[in-house]
């Protein structure tokens, strides 16, 4: 639950910044009480956005002050072969699409010892549900990002994975999460229910797990020791009552697992899918899913802005609607692309440039581990005469 706002303006202020028509969910706010589904589809229906925002930093700084966190990482996206055919995927090998690949365990390890001289601590893996990989691949791919990067700490496989990983292993899940534990997983990343709506999911994504059998695999995943981290994919089919429902449904899990650490609102991206005639979400709306986020999820410690979704320059904003997290270095994704760079797997942002990014917004840069531990480091990466690969601030 929320402490409440500290230090709260004066209600007459207050008043003039949030409208009469949120005030009641300001005072809730004040009184550290729980916001309810229906404050939630006000918010996402409020035309008043700059008090959402207001609200929401209201909460952020309560929680963080002026920090804003960054990790350095690395992404390896090690299939992009999948069954599902979900109607707002563009990652998955299709005709006139994207050629299937799998990464061998060789590619993956020269992947890692590409960046070998970045001194980053989590990697980040996540892929298609690829029915020919065995469940030993698996356990090899986790072995071999630890022989390669000691100590990392691996975040990979969302929920809809792990169901498959566990139909190749022919055993309880329970076991399976235990055995990739021993193999080197250190947490789950979210994703794979995109929205908790029946509806949506019939529509979109029916070959996947449901929302049901989403969570039950996070509880498993609880019950295993795994740290997990929470998504919400927005700016689809999906209404803004459907957005609030899929919060609150978040919320109650984590009041009973306790094991979220991050929400991670996620902007859709139209191109290559099935829905490129919906419109890209979005500046707005990117603000708004992070403000709304900080201000449901009051037992959440951070609300992240993934600057490849939502473009650096919106995460820079972002830090100023709730978001305390900017995500980090990346080097490689083939999800979504920056706009218009489709296909260019490169997509990097140096620990030079986060800093410069946070900095830019005004908040204190802090680099972090995948725990949210502070990471102090003194390497050459800060001095390195490097190229702006994606700049921060329009020309
Ligand atoms: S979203 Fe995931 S499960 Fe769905 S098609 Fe894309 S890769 Fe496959």
């Amino acid at each position: 639950m929320t402490a409440g706002i500290i230090n709260p303006p004066p209600m007459a202020r207050a008043e003039r910044t949030v409208g009469r028509d949120l005030m009641d969910i300001f005072e809730k706010l004040i009184a550290g009480e729980r916001l309810d589904y229906n404050d939630g589809s006000r918010l996402f229906t409020t035309e008043n956005l700059s008090a959402v925002g207001w609200m929401a930093n209201l909460v952020r700084e309560t929680k963080h002050g002026d920090r804003a966190y960054y990790v350095r990482n690395q992404h390896i996206n090690y299939t992009n072969i999948c069954n599902k055919f979900c109607k707002f995927c563009s990652f998955y090998a299709k005709k006139g699409g994207p050629q299937p690949y799998e990464l061998t365990l060789e590619a993956v390890r020269r992947r890692l010892e590409e960046h070998i001289g970045v001194p980053i601590t989590e990697v980040h893996m996540v892929g298609g549900i690829n029915p020919r990989l065995p469940y030993e691949y698996y356990l090899d791919l986790l072995r071999t990002v630890k022989e390669v990067r000691p100590g990392v700490h691996i975040k990979a496989f969302t929920m809809v994975e792990l169901v498959e990983i566990q139909r190749q292993a022919e055993k309880p899940l329970i076991e399976v999460l235990h055995e990739l534990k021993a193999a080197g997983l250190d947490s789950l990343p979210g994703g794979g229910i995109e929205i908790l709506s029946d509806r949506v999911h019939e529509e979109l994504f029916d070959r996947k797990l449901d929302g049901d059998g989403w969570m039950e695999v996070a509880r498993t995943a609880a019950a295993a020791g795994l740290t997990q981290y929470a998504t919400m994919l927005y700016g689809h089919i999906e209404t803004p009552e459907e957005r609030a429902e899929h919060l609150v449904r978040i919320r109650a899990l984590q009041d009973e697992t306790k094991h979220f650490v991050t929400m991670t609102p996620l902007a859709f991206h139209p191109e290559g899918t099935e829905l490129e005639h919906i419109p890209h979400p979005t500046g707005y709306d990117d603000l708004r899913a992070i403000a709304v986020a900080r201000l449901m999820l009051d037992n959440f410690e951070h609300v992240k802005s993934f600057w490849i979704m939502n473009s650096p320059q919106i995460t820079q904003l972002a830090l100023w609607y709730g978001a305390d997290d900017v995500d980090g270095t990346v080097h490689e994704y083939e999800i979504t692309y920056q706009d218009g760079d489709h296909g260019n797997k490169k997509q990097v942002l140096t620990r030079k440039q986060m800093i410069k990014l946070i900095e830019e917004a005004g908040r204190i840069p802090i680099e972090r581990d995948s725990l949210y531990n502070e990471v102090t480091s003194t390497d050459r990466e800060l001095n390195t005469n490097l190229s702006d690969m994606i700049p921060l601030t329009p020309a």
